[in-house]
């Protein structure tokens, strides 16, 4: 019999760990799912509830409704906000593809604008074309503006004192697409406070994980958040009577046991990952590799720490050789996927989006990376030729 060899040798560093993330916490993970499984309540509840109110409590003043992942809480964050089928919503195209399905599924227009060059995340200006635009278009003739979804992508915030005055000024609501910026500030201000409502994702890579899916949305009006309560589960505001039509997007009692955990360690799990960014940095500051730029009043989380050049795909398999897992977030705007190709509204070109996503890769950053394994992935980056300067085909 012929044994598979093993598809990682010890020296792997992958590009992310859920597996690690566990076994750091193991002993208090599992005892926590212990007392979720022996409370004998598996739907909501207690657990739930002491989970919400810890996880509002770390953002600000907010209430918080969880639901099962979130791409469910970008939808019902946008339904809260009256967002409709018909309605128009802006986002981005830079950003994972449940940014889009959850407004997709409303069967409101999605309506992408181009990000900024530097940070990523949505750019302002194109903000404004792209209302104006829509404004103007006959395409668009009778179609509502409703709302805009900027993204916190790699965990930093987007210009939200921008794009909050720019939506209310034109009479939109603002989701804050919050999935990658757990902890995450701008200004001195958390990330998930700056709109009107926003949504988070436990998804098992995220900055705060779940062993599984979770997702849950947190605002300053009460009363949004009791629409997603209901909405949640059946439309519900007392049982067996649905006031409003709903769906069943609940957070599991387990996860909820498991985040209560991992929420008590958020702060300092950041901290290692912005201490693995400042590495990076500073081992990246004579390359011609291009470093994450953090733009004025920014706590960064790192949820990625993406680099950028013209060489990506070399560096990519350069990484691959020197056994170390790299990805690419992401790889096709939306605008230019299978799904979304030619049926999906863009404010004009996207240059900023398409060029990044042949330009950038993220390399791992997962709290329990060790100072050693730190080491090797900078010193592997270095060694790279294309990180000489001048760089292999590097802007002039
Ligand atoms: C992960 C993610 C989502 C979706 O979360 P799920 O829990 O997988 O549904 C939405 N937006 C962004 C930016 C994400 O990174």
């Amino acid at each position: 019999m012929s044994k598979r060899p093993p598809s990682t040798s010890h020296d792997d560093i992958p590009q992310a760990s859920p597996k690690a993330a566990y076994l750091a916490h193991k002993t208090e993970i599992e005892a926590a799912l212990l007392r979720a499984a022996e409370s004998g309540w598996y739907i909501l509840g207690r657990e739930v509830e002491d989970f919400e109110r810890e996880f509002a409590r770390y953002i600000g003043d907010v209430s918080a409704a969880s639901v099962g992942n979130g791409t469910d809480a970008i939808e019902l964050a946008l339904r809260a906000c009256d967002v409709s089928r018909g309605d128009v919503v802006f986002t981005v195209s830079h950003t994972a593809v449940a940014t889009v399905s959850a407004i997709d599924r409303i069967g409101a227009v999605p309506v992408l604008v181009d990000t900024d060059p530097a940070t990523f995340t949505m750019d302002p200006e194109a903000l404004a074309v792209a209302i104006a635009e829509v404004k103007r278009s006959p395409e668009f003739a009778g179609a509502r503006a409703k709302a805009v979804v900027p993204v916190h992508l790699y965990g930093h915030a987007a210009a939200m004192s921008e794009i909050v005055e720019l939506a209310h000024r034109s009479g939109l609501r603002v989701v804050e697409d919050c999935a990658q910026a757990h902890g995450g500030s701008l200004d001195g201000r958390r990330l998930g406070t700056w709109g009107d409502i926003a949504a988070f994702s436990f998804y098992p890579t995220k900055n705060l994980a779940a062993l599984g899916d979770g997702g849950i949305v947190v605002g300053p009006d009460e009363k949004m958040i009791r629409r997603v309560r209901a909405m949640r589960q059946y439309g519900w505001e007392d049982r067996y009577i649905s006031a409003t039509r709903g769906f069943n997007s609940r957070l599991d009692v387990l996860q909820a046991a498991v985040l209560r955990v991992r929420l008590a360690k958020l702060d300092a799990e950041n901290a290692r990952r912005r201490a693995i960014a400042q590495r990076y940095d500073e081992a990246l500051a004579d390359t011609a590799v291009q470093r994450p730029v953090v733009a004025a009043g920014v706590h960064h989380v790192y949820h990625q720490y993406v680099v950028r050049t013209a060489g990506r795909d070399e560096l990519k398999r350069h990484l691959e050789r020197e056994h170390v897992g790299t990805a690419v977030h992401y790889p096709e705007p939306i605008h230019l996927q299978p799904a979304y190709r030619g049926s999906i509204a863009v404010a004009g070109q996207l240059a900023n989006t398409e060029r990044a996503a042949r330009e950038i890769l993220s390399l791992p950053i997962y709290p329990q990376l060790t100072d050693e394994q730190v080491g090797r992935i900078a010193a592997a980056v270095r060694a790279w030729k294309g990180a000489r300067r001048p760089a292999v085909g590097a802007r002039a």
